[in-house]
């Protein structure tokens, strides 16, 4: 299998060919086509599988894709929800190089480092926002965070989130988005918490094990 024979288009193709990707993972294999597709997906792989790029891209495919009205501003139309600040920087440093040859910007907020910079990041605007759930409820309260225009939502590591104690935050943030969203939840294990929130948020998903 390669990235070409997943309907990728060639600005990714590109991008990912510059990062030595190869060959897609078999988590990018079976999640990459489903997510094109508009499915919603319920993902229980760790961190290591190739998870990142098999949620990324695609969702950077999509929003590419998908018509903008001219002048109304980049608006946030996907949200990427993790435990910690690593993994949300760790994210947003492989979105910026899948989507180097694409108009997708995207930009992460955390916790434990100083607002400025990331208030001035929001004021220009985003496509993908990546988020640990503290600082964004933060800028969400302050108005600083619209979240009316989200159409893909990513929980990734679910399970950490609950075990940090942000699950009350997790629902909050859930709660400003449409409900009519595409959503992708990953878990490594699925405590009866969790398995109540797949239940509530996903719609007939396609279901992604490593
Ligand atoms: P992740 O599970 O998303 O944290 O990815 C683990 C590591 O594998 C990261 O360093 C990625 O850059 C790398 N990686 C992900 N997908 C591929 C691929 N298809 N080919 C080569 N390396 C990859």
């Amino acid at each position: 299998m390669t990235f070409n024979e997943l309907n990728i288009m060639p600005a990714i193709l590109k991008a990912l060919s510059k990062e030595n990707y190869t060959e897609p993972t078999p988590i990018q294999e079976q999640a990459i086509p489903a997510v094109l597709a508009g499915r919603d997906l319920l993902g229980c792989a760790q961190t290591g599988t190739g998870k990142t790029a098999a949620f990324a891209v695609p969702i950077i495919q999509l929003l590419t894709e998908q018509k903008t009205t001219p002048n109304s501003g980049r608006k946030i139309r996907s949200l990427i929800l993790t435990p910690t600040r690593e993994l949300a920087l760790q994210i947003s440093d492989n979105i910026k190089a899948y989507s180097q040859y694409t108009d997708i910007r995207c930009t992460a907020i955390v916790g434990g480092v100083s607002q400025k910079a990331q208030e001035r990041a929001l004021a220009q605007g985003a496509d993908i926002l990546i988020a640990t759930p503290g600082r964004l409820i933060d800028l969400m309260n302050q108005k600083r965070v619209d979240l009316q225009f989200v159409k893909i939502l990513v929980l990734d590591e679910a399970d950490r989130m609950l075990d940090m104690g942000f699950i009350h935050d997790v629902k909050k943030i859930i709660a400003k988005m449409p409900v009519k969203k595409q959503t992708l939840f990953f878990s490594a294990t699925m405590p009866p918490e969790i398995d109540k929130m797949v239940k509530s948020l996903l719609v007939n998903p396609v279901k992604v094990e490593i």
